[in-house]
C-alpha cells in the first residue's frame, strides 16, 4: 500500500463531489455527452446558468456573439466545454464553504483562478489549446485543500517546517505525508470520474522532466502556476524572470510579448475571479508589480553598495586590528626576551644568542669572548637601603654597563646581581680592556639613594674563544668565565680576570 493509499483509508475519506457536480458527471459519464440532459441540470440552478453564461461572455471565450442561451453556448463552444464550465462553478463552490483556520482559502481560490485563466490564454496563444486546459489548471493543486481538510495539524505542522527548512511545496509534502498534492488530487478526481485529460496533467505538473512541449497540458500547467504566483505569491521578481524564460525558450515569444501576456492573464483572471465571487483582494496590476520589482532591484543595488562599503571600512578595521596585533606580539616577544627589572636580556635569551654567537664565530673563525660580572657586596646594599634600593642601583649598574659597551655586545642578566656580556667577533686582549672599561665606569657610578650618594663595584670574569686550549663550547666558555670572575672575587673584588 503506498503512503497515499494508506492516507485515504486510514486517515480520512475523501470529499465527495458537491450534488449537482456529481450530476453534471454522470450525465457526461457516458462517451456521447447529452446536451439536453446537462442543460437541464445547468438551468435548474438559476446562479449557474447566469455564470455560465457570463463566463461564456467573458473575454476568455472571445466569442463572436452575445451568447443569451445555453443552446447557444454549446453551438459556439461545444457541450464539452459546456460541462466543464459548469463544473468549474459547483466544484469551486463546493469548496467554499469549509472550516478554516490556517488556511487562507481565499487567496487558494484567487491563485487557482488566476491559473485557470492563465492555462487558457496560453493554450490559446501556445497552439497547445485544449478544452479542458481551464478546469484542469483550476483544479492542479486541489490536493493541497484536500490535505488540508483531511490534516489541519499535519498540514500546518508541514508549512511550519518548510517556512524553516525553505524546500518546495512538493518536497515538503513528501516529507510529512509520504507523498504530494498532485498525486493526491489526481486521485480525488480520478474517483470523481472526471477524465483522464484533466486528472494526468495534474499528476504531473510539478514533474520533473515534464517541461518540455511535448507535454502539453502538464507544461501549460507549470507555466501557468508561475505566472498566478506572479500575482499571489512572493518574490514576484524572481517569478517574472522564470516565466520570461520558460515561454521565450519553448515559444520563441518576444520579451514584450510576453510582458503582454502576463498584464492580460492578471486582467482577465480578475475579470473571471468576479464571476466566480471572489475577491481579487489586493492583487495588483502587472505594471504596478514591474513597478515595484525594479524599486526592490533598486533598494538592493543600493544595500549591496552599502554592503560593499562596509566590508571596505570592516577590511580597513581587520587590517588595523592585524597590525596592532603584530604591535602586541612584538612588545610580547620583547617581553619574552627581556629582563623586567633591568631591560636587559634575560637568562634564556643570552644562552641563545651566546650559542649562536658561538657558531657563528666558529664558522668565521673569529673569536669571541664572554665576561660575567657580579656586583660586590651587594647584599649589604640591600641590608643597609633596603630592597627597593637595591633594584635601584641593579637599574643603574645595567644601564652604565649597555652605555659602556660596542653596538655589537649583548649585556644580559645572568641572575640576581650577576650579568654576563657576550663580545662577538673579539679576542683575550680585547675583552680584558672591555672589561676594565666597565669595571671604571661601573666604580666612577654615583647613585643617589634617598638623597645620599653611593658608589658600587664589580667584580669581572673573562673567557675568551683565543685562548690557548680553549674549547669553544658554551658550557666551557661559562664554566670559564665564572671560574675567572671566583678568582677576581678572592683577589678582592673590583677586578678582571681571565
Ligand atoms: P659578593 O661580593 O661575594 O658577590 O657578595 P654579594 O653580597 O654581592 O653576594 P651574595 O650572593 O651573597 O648576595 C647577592 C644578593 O643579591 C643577595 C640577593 O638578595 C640580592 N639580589 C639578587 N637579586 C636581586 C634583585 O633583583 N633585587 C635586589 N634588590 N636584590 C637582589
Ligand atoms: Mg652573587
Ligand atoms: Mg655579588
Amino acid at each position: 500500500m503506498t503512503a497515499m493509499q494508506k492516507f485515504i483509508t486510514q486517515t480520512t475519506r475523501l470529499p465527495t463531489p458537491p450534488a449537482i457536480a456529481l450530476k453534471i458527471l454522470q450525465a457526461v459519464r457516458s462517451d456521447e455527452i447529452n446536451f439536453e440532459e446537462l442543460a437541464d441540470i445547468v438551468m435548474a440552478d438559476p446562479v449557474l446558468t447566469a455564470q455560465v453564461l457570463k463566463i461564456a461572455n467573458s473575454s476568455i471565450y472571445s466569442l463572436p456573439k452575445q451568447v443569451t442561451s445555453l443552446t447557444l453556448a454549446t453551438a459556439l463552444l461545444g457541450t464539452q466545454a459546456l460541462k466543464n464550465i459548469a463544473l468549474s462553478f459547483v466544484i469551486v463552490d463546493g469548496f467554499k464553504d469549509i472550516p478554516q483556520g490556517g488556511f487562507d482559502l481565499e487567496l487558494f481560490w484567487k491563485r487557482s483562478i488566476s491559473t485557470a485563466v492563465s492555462a487558457k490564454i496560453l493554450a490559446a496563444e501556445t497552439g497547445l489549446a485544449d478544452d479542458d486546459i481551464f478546469i484542469t489548471a483550476l483544479l492542479q493543486d486541489i490536493g493541497i485543500l484536500v490535505l488540508f481538510l483531511a490534516d489541519a495539524p499535519a498540514f500546518t505542522e508541514m508549512l511550519d517546517k518548510k517556512r524553516i527548512n525553505g524546500k518546495r511545496f512538493c518536497n515538503a509534502e513528501k516529507d510529512q505525508f509520504g507523498f504530494d498534492h498532485t498525486e493526491l488530487g489526481s486521485h480525488l478526481l480520478k474517483s470523481w470520474n472526471l477524465p483522464e485529460t484533466i486528472y494526468e496533467p495534474i499528476r504531473h505538473h510539478h514533474a520533473n522532466g515534464t517541461t518540455t512541449v511535448e507535454h502539453g497540458p502538464s507544461l501549460l500547467l507549470n507555466i501557468s502556476d508561475k505566472i498566478s504566483s506572479i500575482y499571489h505569491g512572493t518574490q514576484a521578481n524572481k517569478k517574472i524572470s522564470e516565466v520570461h524564460n520558460v515561454l521565450e525558450k519553448h515559444f520563441g515569444m518576444e520579451h514584450e510579448q510576453v510582458d503582454k501576456l502576463i498584464d492580460t492573464i492578471g486582467e482577465k483572471a480578475r475579470e473571471v475571479m468576479d464571476l466566480f465571487a471572489v475577491d481579487p483582494g489586493d492583487m495588483k496590476p502587472f505594471s504596478q508589480l514591474i513597478q515595484e520589482a525594479n524599486d526592490e532591484l533598486r533598494r538592493l543595488n543600493f544595500s549591496y553598495e552599502q554592503v560593499v562599503l562596509e566590508l571596505k571600512q570592516a577590511k580597513q578595521n581587520a587590517e588595523q586590528l592585524a597590525l596592532s596585533l603584530k604591535e602586541s606580539n612584538d612588545r610580547l616577544r620583547t617581553l619574552a626576551f627581556r629582563d623586567d627589572l633591568t631591560g636587559l636580556y634575560n637568562h634564556r635569551y643570552f644562552q641563545e644568542i651566546f650559542e649562536t654567537e658561538i657558531h657563528r664565530a666558529t664558522r668565521h673563525s673569529h673569536p669571541v669572548s664572554l665576561l660575567l660580572l657580579d656586583i660586590d657586596f651587594f647584599k649589604q646594599v640591600n641590608d643597609t637601603y633596603g630592597h627597593p634600593a637595591g633594584d635601584n642601583v641593579l637599574r643603574q649598574v645595567s644601564q652604565t654597563m649597555v652605555k659602556l659597551v660596542r653596538n655589537c655586545d649583548i649585556v644580559a642578566r645572568y641572575g640576581g646581581e650577576e650579568f654576563a656580556i657576550v663580545l662577538p667577533e673579539t679576542g683575550r686582549s680585547s675583552a680584558k680592556v672591555l672589561a676594565q672599561r666597565i669595571r671604571r665606569g661601573i666604580e666612577q657610578l654615583q647613585i643617589a639613594i634617598n638623597g645620599q650618594e653611593i658608589g658600587v663595584t664589580v667584580s669581572v670574569g673573562v673567557s675568551s674563544s683565543d685562548i690557548e686550549g680553549m674549547k669553544s663550547e658554551r658550557p666551557v666558555l661559562i664554566d670559564r668565565a665564572d671560574q675567572a670572575l671566583y678568582a677576581a672575587k678572592k683577589n678582592g673584588r673590583n677586578k678582571v680576570e681571565i
